[in-house]
C-alpha cells in the first residue's frame, strides 16, 4: 500500500511514488490570482504566526542589496545557502537557538539550496544542526539506537509512543533523559524521497512520525495534502511535540524563533497579493 495514502500526516518528505506530474512543487509566487484561489495552504493565511514568540524581523526589510558571504564571498541576500551562515550585516540581530538534541538534515542533491527551508535551521541553530548532501552521510551504524528518523514509514511511532518509556513528567524529573541524541530529517520533495530512504544507512533507523500539522509553505506541492510540511516546519513541530511530552511546564514559545526566516518570507510573499485574494482563499 502506498505509504503516503496511509500516513497523510507528516512531512513533505514522503515515501510514496509520486503520481504522474513531473512538476510537483509549485512556487506560489508564480501563480496568478485565480490559481491562488484554488489552493488552500492554510485556514489562516492572514496572520498564522500571531500567537508565536518570534523576534521582530523588520530589519530584514531594510536590506535592499545583496552582500558577500564572509566564508565563500558569494553574493547573497540574508544568509548563505551553501555555507549556512548569516551575512555579516544581520549576524548580530538574528536569533540563535540551542536545541535539546542534535539534528542532521539529509538533502537531495537536486533540491535547490536557495529554496530549501532546511537552511533556516542551520543558520539559526549553528551548534546543533548539520546539513549533508546525499549520498554523503554520517555513519549511524555505531549508535543506531541513539538516532531517530522523522519519516512516516510503516511502523513509525508518534512522539508520545517514542517517549512513553520515560513516563509522565514529574517535579523530580523535570528534564527526563531523551531516548535519542540525534534526529534525522530528509529535505527533498516527494519525488526525491524514496532514493534517500532506500539508502541502507538510513533505512535501519527508528522512524517517528509527527501529529497532524498543516503547512504554510509557499512552495506548495501540487496534489499533496496540506500536512506535508516544509523541513523547518517539521523540525519545529517535532521540538514542540517533544517539549509537550516531556516538560513539566507548558510550551511557552521556546522554539518559535526557528520560524524566524520562514515567517519573514511567508509574509513577504503574501504581502504581494491583494487582500481580497487572501480573504477569498481563506474562506474557501
Ligand atoms: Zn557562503
Amino acid at each position: 500500500m502506498d505509504v503516503c495514502e496511509q500516513k497523510r500526516d507528516s512531512l513533505q518528505i514522503c515515501a510514496a511514488v509520486a503520481p504522474s506530474s513531473k512538476q510537483s512543487v509549485v512556487d506560489l509566487r508564480k501563480l496568478n490570482t485565480e490559481e491562488l484561489r484554488l489552493i488552500k495552504p492554510s485556514d489562516n493565511t492572514v496572520n498564522p504566526f500571531a500567537d508565536m514568540k518570534i523576534r521582530d524581523s523588520s530589519f530584514l526589510d531594510e536590506i535592499d542589496d545583496r552582500s558577500n558571504c564572509a566564508k565563500c564571498s558569494k553574493s547573497r541576500k540574508y544568509f548563505c545557502y551553501t555555507c549556512y551562515v548569516p551575512l555579516p550585516c544581520i549576524a548580530e540581530r538574528i536569533p540563535t537557538l540551542q536545541l535539546p538534541f542534535k539534528i542532521d538534515i539529509i538533502k537531495h542533491p537536486r533540491e535547490i539550496a536557495g529554496k530549501s527551508t532546511a537552511v533556516h535551521a542551520a543558520v539559526l541553530c549553528p551548534e546543533d544542526v548539520t546539513i549533508y548532501t546525499h549520498p554523503a552521510l554520517p555513519d549511524y551504524s555505531t549508535h543506531p539506537n541513539d538516532v531517530v528518523l522523522i519519516f512516516p514509514e510503516k511502523g513509525a511511532v508518534g512522539v508520545k509512543e517514542l517517549l512513553r518509556p520515560l513516563g509522565p513528567p514529574s517535579l523530580k524529573r523535570p528534564r527526563p533523559h531523551l531516548p535519542f541524541s540525534k534526529v534525522v530529517f530528509i529535505d527533498c520533495t516527494w519525488n526525491q524521497t524514496r532514493r534517500i530512504y532506500c539508502d541502507e544507512r538510513i533505512r535501519g533507523l527508528r522512524c517517528v512520525e509527527l501529529d497532524q500539522h498543516e503547512t504554510l509553505f509557499w512552495r506548495y506541492q501540487r496534489g499533496k495534502p496540506k500536512t506535508y510540511l516544509a523541513t523547518i516546519e517539521a523540525i519545529y513541530y517535532f521540538l514542540v511535540e517533544v517539549h509537550n511530552t516531556t516538560a513539566t511546564m507548558p510550551y511557552q514559545g521556546e522554539y518559535d524563533d526557528l520560524l524566524f526566516f520562514f515567517k519573514f518570507m511567508y509574509e513577504k510573499i503574501h504581502s504581494q497579493y491583494d487582500p481580497d485574494c487572501l480573504r477569498a482563499y481563506k474562506d474557501l
